[in-house]
């Protein structure tokens, strides 16, 4: 039984293939502890979380990855982010009359964000064909990054998982034939594997007859990065007077974290203190 929040990466001697294991159990239950989300969002936050987690290892910097999947249906919005150091957490938008059937991938869009803490913003947009968050991803890779690229996510409601391999390039191939062997062995993995078994277990289960490299894991956790300075920024950007219509109406302005529910609340002096500028007139 796997109970820790971690990513396994391996690699495969004499070949040029790679990849990562993500289990998201605590991490993914403080998402869903935040949130009433039906079954159906609930999964595909998992799946989503982590694809996450499996792409954060190739974060070499200290930044943010976001993966965003944008339908056009009553889920509008599935989104997952990490940092460098493995930190998640998720949200989704949705018709609250949503029913329990399986969402609707037709015309979504699959979004990849990077945004380096000093450096350019990066963006990749590709079209979801099919109905899985995994087959987006491998279709970016092959698009973009012209990586061959496989995931594998898995959620039950309760833990999350997901399996990556990887062919990275080189300049000669020593095993042309790993990669279709590899990725057909992962194909078989079942659910309740890639939920419940230890990396190393699921990876001898499969690749028995393979000479698997194993790099020590790192951990995932949640982390929300919303903070009082973050939500006053964002309040800075619709201007004094749309906030003092606010504070006329309500007495104050309270704003839930979209992601965590943290409660933040401004009075008229925060309001001012958020425009310096005017105090001196
Ligand atoms: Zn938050």
């Amino acid at each position: 039984m796997s109970s820790a929040d971690q990513l396994q990466r391996f690699s495969f001697d004499g070949t040029n293939i790679r990849g990562e294991i993500a289990h998201l159990n605590d991490s993914y239950r403080e998402v869903l502890a935040r949130h009433q989300y039906p079954a159906v969002i609930a999964r595909a936050v998992g799946e989503l979380m982590a694809a996450t987690a499996l792409m954060s290892g190739s974060l070499k910097f200290a930044g943010r990855l976001t993966l965003q999947v944008r339908l056009t249906g009553s889920v509008s919005l599935l989104q997952a982010e990490t940092n460098e150091q493995g930190q998640l957490r998720a949200i989704a938008r949705y018709d609250e009359q949503l029913g329990d059937d399986e969402l609707d991938f037709a015309n979504g869009q699959l979004v990849i964000t990077i945004e380096p803490e000093q450096g350019q913003r990066y963006q990749g947009i590709t079209a979801i064909e099919g109905n899985h968050i995994g087959q987006a991803l491998s279709d970016y890779f092959e698009q973009s990054e012209q990586l061959g690229s496989r995931f594998w996510l898995m959620c039950d409601g309760h833990s999350a998982a997901g399996f990556m391999l990887q062919k990275m390039p080189a300049a000669k191939e020593e095993d042309p034939d790993a990669w279709d062997r590899l990725t057909h062995l992962a194909s078989t993995i079942k659910e309740e594997e890639l939920l419940q078994l230890a990396s190393e277990q699921l990876l001898h289960r499969l690749y028995h007859e393979e000479d698997v490299r194993v790099y020590p894991a790192s951990a995932l956790s949640f982390l929300c990065t919303c903070s009082q300075e973050r939500i006053a920024n964002a309040l800075h950007q619709l201007g004094y007077e749309e906030l003092q219509g606010i504070i006329a109406e309500q007495g104050n302005i309270a704003i839930n974290c979209e992601f965590c529910q943290q409660l933040y609340r401004f009075e008229q002096h925060d309001v001012e203190q958020l425009f310096p500028e005017r105090q001196q007139h």
